[in-house]
């Protein structure tokens, strides 16, 4: 109790209030984490689709220990052990051909990052983005970032960017012009409260992106790294984009971001850096991260399957391990704080919806037990 007093109180003091905030986790391991009371919880947040290998996983503990008794910061100044390594495996994995990769330390990082290479690499200035999308806080993320509670407060933002509603091509065809440097869109909309891309909507952004030379940046910050089966949503579709942006289940954890570019879309020397981004720590903490989503991704589907089937009468989308259930505003909180209280995180996202993105690693088991509790929670607030 004392803990958890003081620690509450050193934040209110010293703590900037950015966030609320009721419980302290102090312990993970797999699909479990413990708070200071000794609580158990099976976490089907997972830092919100970070822990992507669940907490603690014995092969990204052992990568980043290893690797932080040989060197945990070298800076671009010279080659860094397993940038290279690991820049392979996200072309491949990211299937770009030719693609090369650029790492950043977040996932609004990664964005800044896309948005600069567009705008450099076609001369153009604006961008195009979707109603309720969402791809970051800083401020050139936060310019192709809809919500207008999280941007208004911070204008004027630059890019400048249309807002077009998600899965209108029409409103689309008709706000991509000749100064439009990209398109940047998510497959599912995981912020809003995991919105799926209606069927053709990818095919056709790239169609209008090819007619208008704008180019298309996938932003698959939350529905990448295999979350979806595929390691990136766009593999569900006939398309490849010219930018991917990549972060939260990259590195377990460590603040990682990256992007692929096809062809032709590099950055030259000068043109776009970071101190800490792509170091020895993070990339070593990536690749093992990789090692066991590979072993993970082809058990997402069925994983998925099983939280589609459990809670068909909550009308769930998603795909994969992106899974979000309506609840309506009050309810949401309402239902999560009941699944708390037996013992099961899940989230609340936009929109008043439940979103579900566990470890992809939690087992069959695990999840028929978060679904029988979030099944409880729907029908003892119904
Ligand atoms: C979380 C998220 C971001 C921002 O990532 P940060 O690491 O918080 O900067 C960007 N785009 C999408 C789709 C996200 O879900």
């Amino acid at each position: 109790m004392e803990e958890i007093l003081g620690s509450k109180e050193l934040e209110d003091l010293y703590f900037m209030k950015a966030f609320s905030r009721d419980l302290k986790i102090v312990k993970g391991s797999g699909s479990y984490v413990w708070d200071e009371k000794g609580n158990k919880y099976l976490d089907l947040v997972a830092g919100i689709a970070v822990c992507s290998t669940g907490h603690c996983h014995p092969d990204v503990v052992k990568a980043i220990c290893s690797q932080a008794k040989e060197l945990i910061h070298i800076s671009n100044l010279f080659y860094v052990p397993n940038q290279g390594e690991l820049a392979k495996k996200m072309v491949e994995i990211s299937c770009i051909p030719e693609g090369k990769a650029f790492f950043s330390n977040s996932g609004a990082e990664a964005n800044d990052g896309a948005i600069k290479l567009a705008r450099i690499r076609t001369g153009r200035k604006n961008f195009v983005a979707f109603v309720n999308g969402f791809h970051g806080r800083t401020m050139g993320s936060l310019a192709v970032t809809h919500k207008p509670a999280i941007r208004e407060p911070f204008g004027p933002l630059e890019p400048k960017c249309t807002f077009v509603e998600y899965g209108n091509l029409e409103d689309l065809s008709g706000a991509v012009d000749e100064n439009t440097a990209a398109v940047i869109v998510e497959g599912i909309q995981g912020e809003a409260g995991v919105i799926p891309a209606p069927e053709g909507f990818y095919e056709g952004i790239r169609k209008i992106c090819d007619e208008k030379g704008a180019l298309m940046i996938c932003d698959e910050v939350q529905t990448g790294m295999g979350r979806t089966g595929n390691w990136f949503y766009y593999q569900s579709t006939g398309v490849k984009p010219d930018i991917v942006s990549i972060a939260k289940g990259i590195a377990s954890g460590l603040p990682m971001g990256a992007i692929v570019a096809r062809k032709g879309l590099t950055f030259n020397p000068g043109e776009h850096g970071s101190t800490f981004a792509g170091g020895p720590l993070v990339c070593a903490g990536a690749l093992a991260t990789i090692g066991v989503i590979e072993k993970n991704l082809k058990d997402v589907p069925k994983k998925g399957k099983i939280i589609m089937d459990g809670l068909k009468e909550y009308s769930p989308r998603g795909m994969g391990l992106i899974i979000g259930v309506p609840a309506g505003e009050e309810r949401c909180a309402k239902i999560a704080s009941i699944c708390r209280e037996k013992g099961v995180l899940v989230n609340c996202a936009s929109h008043g919806t439940i979103r579900l993105v566990p470890p992809l690693t939690i087992t069959e088991g695990e999840l028929k037990e978060g679904v029988s509790v979030i099944k409880e929670a729907f029908d003892a607030t119904a």
